[in-house]
């Protein structure tokens, strides 16, 4: 069995969904569980509509219209007649929503995932009733009833155990000669009060890679618009270019320093079970792609650069001047737990500890209001962090020609350098 995970990008409009389908028809009979996200912005969308709800707005009603609307228009292409079951199918969901809508507003991370959960739920629909009227025999799945998480509302943790029996006992059974395809929702997952949870943003992936380890599957496949894993993103570097394999290592590396191509918490539960992970391009599906496996050596070896704006240093000192040590250490950690901030690079010196973070309009002055209760703090903002894997030395100089260095480290196989933001990125 395999793996699929198509992306909002692989299903942003009529023509994308036909190539779902035309890339599935490349594996006939073939056991294929194929996990797909919400389409296009869809996720974005419903996002707004959850901050204008629980900010008491009343945009919330004409925010989920512009959702529906872009749904009903995709509907109408893929499914001429009107009466069609899908419409119905599709039709409820949004009322399901517009019941959310009706009540009090709750704690927001709940709310958000009531509500977010169903982009994942009406585009799987969606493709469902399009491969049945292609005759692509499928079936339909709630992930809900499969993936056991906790009520960490918008971060649910899986409960692996329990999401074992249930994916077990649920998905090999409906896949068989005459129905080789299941389709389901990435990102989203359930309560055991059955309430409805998410993974975190762009969770998708992180859903193949679960249901690929529980069912110890032959392999994952991600298929992007991206070619493969590259170097860089070529959105902020000329000549980027497509790694054609790589160690699972090295993919958690670029993962947890923030090369978008894959969700962070992919690749362990595939590394744990050898499964290989293939990102492929949705629009050359008989291209090679990147693998990602055991003992592959990354290949060809260039350096990998991971480009984040909008980033803040803070620099941390006790406020009597002494040594930054352990107690104060722990402390200072504290604050950044408390809050929920992530740590992109730290940096510590006798009297001071430095830290480069996201900017987040709503976390960092927070975060800045607390550290200030015991520490003297200063801070700059509107900085951009290069992580470079594989680095050369004179990679590192011609990166920061004529800059502004702020801060610098290097281990043997990772540079990372904050510098002031330049006209635009090298
Ligand atoms: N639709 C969700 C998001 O946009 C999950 C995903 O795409 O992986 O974050
Ligand atoms: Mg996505």
């Amino acid at each position: 069995m395999k793996i699929f995970k198509f992306g909002g990008a692989s299903v942003k409009d009529v023509e994308s969904v036909k190539n779902v389908s035309a890339i599935l028809k490349l594996f006939p009979g073939e056991p294929l569980v194929v996990v797909v996200s919400a389409m296009a912005k869809t996720t974005n969308a419903l996002e707004k509509v959850v901050k204008a709800y629980c900010s008491g707005s009343d945009e919330s009603a004409a925010l989920l219209n512009e959702v529906k609307s872009f749904h009903a228009q995709l509907l109408e292409q893929l499914f001429p007649d009107a009466n069609a079951e899908v419409y119905t199918k599709v039709n409820n969901y949004f009322v399901e929503i517009e019941w959310v809508l009706e009540e009090e507003p709750r704690e927001y991370d709940f709310v958000y995932d009531q509500i977010v959960s169903f982009g994942e739920l009406i585009s799987t629909t969606i493709i469902s009733y399009f491969l049945d009227g292609l005759g692509i025999a499928n079936r339909w799945v709630d992930i809900r009833d499969c993936l056991l998480t906790d009520n960490t509302y918008r971060e649910g943790k899986v409960n692996w155990e329990e999401s074992a029996k249930r994916v077990k006992a649920i998905i090999p059974d409906l896949i068989n000669e005459r129905n080789p395809i299941v389709i389901t929702q990435g990102f989203i997952g359930a309560t055991s009060e059955n309430y409805t949870t998410t993974l975190g943003r762009e969770g998708s992936d992180y859903t193949a890679a679960i249901l690929a380890h529980i069912l110890e599957a032959e392999s994952v496949t991600i298929w992007k618009d991206v070619p493969g894993v590259l170097n860089a993103d070529p959105k902020f570097f000329n000549d980027a270019q497509k790694l054609e394999q790589l160690s699972y290592h090295d993919a958690i590396e670029l993962a947890y320093y923030g090369a978008s191509v894959i969700h962070p918490k992919t690749i362990k539960p595939l590394e744990n079970k050898n499964i290989p992970l293939y990102v492929k391009s949705f629009l050359q599906p008989q291209a090679k792609g990147t693998v990602i496996g055991k003992d592959l050596q990354t290949k060809p070896q260039v350096p990998s650069f991971i480009f984040k704006s909008d980033q803040v240093l803070i620099s941390i000192a006790a406020k009597d001047f002494s040594f930054i040590a352990e107690e104060n250490l722990s402390s200072i950690f504290s604050c950044f737990a408390d809050l929920g901030v992530k740590m992109n690079l730290m940096q510590n010196s006798a009297i001071s500890f430095s830290v480069c973070i996201d900017d987040d309009a709503f976390k960092t002055p927070k975060l800045i209001e607390l550290l200030k209760k015991d520490y003297w703090v200063r801070y700059n903002a509107g900085l951009q962090l290069y992580t470079i894997r594989y680095y050369y030395p004179s990679t590192i100089e011609t990166l920061s020609q004529g800059r502004d260095i702020l801060l610098e480290q290097r281990s043997r196989t990772t540079a990372q350098i904050v510098m002031k933001e330049a006209e635009k990125p090298a």
